[in-house]
């Protein structure tokens, strides 16, 4: 006897992904975020990689946003 609910075919499973595959990625994804906390955080004073106050100042809601100390 047939069931009078359509059960859907079951779909193939993605194919798995191996670490050689996505350790650039991680790589990368943590390179940014590195960068990005030194030029959130760190990149005023005496610390500063870039000349001026540009950085500084673009950056500088976000640093009184995350509580780094600023001025
Ligand atoms: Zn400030």
């Amino acid at each position: 006897m047939r069931s009078p609910i359509a059960i859907p075919p079951a779909r193939p499973a993605p194919p798995p992904i191996s670490l050689r595959e996505i350790f650039p990625w991680f790589a990368f994804i943590g390179i940014l975020a590195a960068l990005s906390v030194y030029f959130v955080g760190a990149e005023q004073g005496a610390y500063a990689l870039l000349p001026g106050h540009a950085v500084h100042e673009f950056l500088h809601d976000g640093r009184h946003l995350l509580a780094f100390p600023c001025h």
